[in-house]
């Protein structure tokens, strides 16, 4: 991966990174803020806090702004191994986490395999800033399973990965759902919603839905949908989720210019709350729990307007 470089000026070494260190060891923490690897390096340099750390990383880029010949103060070991010793990696958007900070850690963990493999170094070298301070940080990188972090660097590695319990693995819940919905009378793909903002819905009431896409941040969400006068249709899995995609069948459940009446969802972790907007009937029927499986949502004959997921 490519190192944006935008180092402390060196009047401030003596703030930010008074000793001269020879690495040892990497320290994980996670910024519990959601600002960019920009923005976290840009306000390291700026203020006067004897606070610094030499990588940010988020979804797009590693940022640098202490030298790797110089310590850092991050550990909260005072001068300990952490601070004097460790490379510290600051993993960003780790406060309301979500497909930036799955995406910050895939990069995270791309760049310590890296940084692992420039120097020689096993897996043993990766430490978190708990092992220092009994800080719980990396915060959300613990809350989804240290082992799981350090397997994504052992993949990375080529190296095998070490079994963990499914239960840390991955939390049990879907995140947030991100979907959309194709308009028959518009005969197009409406914008992309998410399930974290509790005013949005997918499609346009009175308007009949023809197709439905979802995909959550975690696991898998499966939809089945039922046209009027017809019958229900195969499932359609979120692995296949293609936004706006106009020409791949399996990417959305329905059927251009036929009418939605049903739906179907299920989600292999935790649940999905879904209802729908009857356009016959001019309002939104109750909730469904995908964890219901032979419940649905919608009226058979009455054409679905929007479809809502919490
Ligand atoms: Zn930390």
């Amino acid at each position: 991966m490519k190192i944006r470089q935008m180092l402390v000026d060196p009047s401030k070494y003596n703030i930010k990174c008074p000793y001269s260190m020879i690495p040892t060891r990497i320290v994980v923490h996670n910024t519990a803020n959601d600002a960019s690897a920009n923005n976290e390096i840009s306000y390291m340099r700026r203020n006067d806090e004897k606070v610094s750390f030499h990588f940010a990383v988020d979804d797009k880029e590693v940022v640098q702004g202490i030298p790797l010949n110089r310590n850092a103060y991050h550990a909260g070991d005072g001068s300990g191994k952490g601070n004097r010793e460790g490379i510290a990696i600051e993993i960003c958007y780790s406060k309301s986490g979500g497909d930036r900070f799955v995406k910050a850690e895939q990069n995270a963990a791309k760049f310590i395999a890296q940084l692992l493999k420039e120097r020689g170094w096993g897996i043993d070298k990766v430490t978190k800033h708990q092992d220092y301070s009994g800080k719980y940080c990396p915060h959300r990188t613990l809350d989804m399973g240290w082992e799981r972090f350090l397997n994504m660097i052992r993949a990375e590695l080529g190296q095998t990965q070490v079994d963990v319990p499914t239960s840390s693995k991955e939390p049990n819940y879907t995140g947030k759902i991100t979907y959309q919905s194709y308009d028959n009378k518009k005969a197009k793909w409406l914008p992309e919603v998410n399930s974290h903002n509790p005013n949005d819905y997918a499609g346009n009431l009175g308007n009949n839905m023809g197709g439905l896409r979802a995909k959550p941040t975690y696991g898998e969400i499966n939809i089945q949908v039922h046209t009027v006068g017809g019958s229900w249709l195969d499932w359609v899995s979120s692995k296949n989720y293609s936004k706006n995609n106009k020409t791949n069948g399996n990417s959305y459940a329905g059927i251009y210019g036929k009418n939605i009446d049903m739906v179907r969802i299920k989600s292999t972790k935790g649940y999905v709350d879904y209802r729908a907007y009857d356009n016959k009937k001019g309002y939104w029927l109750p909730w469904v729990r995908s964890t219901n499986t032979s419940e649905y949502a919608g009226n058979e004959g009455n054409p679905i307007g929007g479809i809502q997921m919490k």
